[in-house]
């Protein structure tokens, strides 16, 4: 199930990432000062056009901004983080045999990370275990990894059992302040173009394995990838209406090998767009 949440809760569009920046630029002294590298998001030293989540949020990954092309050719992809969709009082979409999305997402999440881990990526999940993070804490891991992508699983409760799409966001429109940063709600937008190309990479290996799934990669407003600074796809596999759990459980190892197959091809074709714009 793909939430569509819209942009009512969030009235700060243009939040001042500026003030942000600055901010940032202390908290990571101050943790590079305390906590040298204790933590998966690691601060960076470098300065960043990336969007932080607003104050007040329990996020505190340091995010990291798009690279120049020299430090992306030298750093290609090495992090997938993997979100497993819902959890904690959030069920996700229920089937009448009592399968529920927040649970089976963790269990295809076991074996997506297994298969990435074996093309040698590193992984990062966005949660462990049955808890519910924000959707903004979610994007604020892995708006904190460098050379990153981002995929969130999900079950759906629609859908021709047996297959699986991808959908990538629908275009944002591009935004900056003034002062060349990027919105925290617009993280996406200088990523659609890859996202679009880890997409359809990714549908086309899953649809070699599960007839009837897409050709490619479909187009959605999906509230998580909005705010995500990393090429980014969600997956849905179909559906939680199946009468016997094993008919999902038996998908999983060959969503996992699809993915991470999709990913390692997409790989050469990563390149972090630069965003332009001022340095603070
Ligand atoms: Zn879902």
């Amino acid at each position: 199930m793909l939430l569509d949440v819209g942009n009512s809760q969030r009235p700060r569009l243009l939040f001042i990432l500026g003030i942000a920046f600055l901010f940032l630029a202390g908290a990571m002294m101050t943790h590079a000062l305390q906590t040298p590298s204790q933590t998966q998001q690691s601060a960076r030293s470098e300065s960043s056009q990336i969007p932080t989540p607003p104050s007040g949020q329990s996020a505190t990954p340091v995010p990291t901004g798009p690279q120049s092309s020299a430090q992306a050719s030298q750093n290609g992809l090495s992090v997938v983080v993997l979100d497993p969709a819902h959890g904690g009082t959030d069920l996700g979409a229920r089937g009448t045999g009592g399968i529920q999305e927040s649970e089976i997402v963790m269990e295809f999440t076991a074996e997506v990370r297994k298969a990435l881990e074996q093309q040698g990526f590193q992984v990062v999940q966005t949660r462990q275990a049955n808890d519910n993070p924000s959707f903004d804490d979610r994007s604020a891991i892995a708006n904190a990894q460098r050379n990153a992508v981002f995929i969130t699983l999900h079950i759906a409760s629609t859908g021709l059992p047996g297959t699986v799409r991808v959908y990538v966001n629908s275009d944002l429109p591009a935004v900056t302040t003034a002062n060349g940063f990027i919105p925290w709600d617009r993280a996406q937008a200088p990523f659609l173009g890859l996202s679009r190309k880890l997409g359809d990479l990714v549908q086309g290996m899953l649809t070699q394995r599960f007839k009837g799934s897409p050709d490619t990669a479909q187009s959605a407003t999906i509230r998580q990838l909005r705010t995500t600074a990393a090429p980014a796809i969600a997956v849905e596999v179909s559906s939680v209406v199946v009468n016997d759990r094993a008919d999902l459980d038996h998908m999983a190892s060959g969503v996992a090998d699809a993915i991470a197959r999709g990913v390692a091809a997409f790989k050469p074709l990563y390149v972090v767009p630069t965003t332009g714009g001022v340095q603070p």
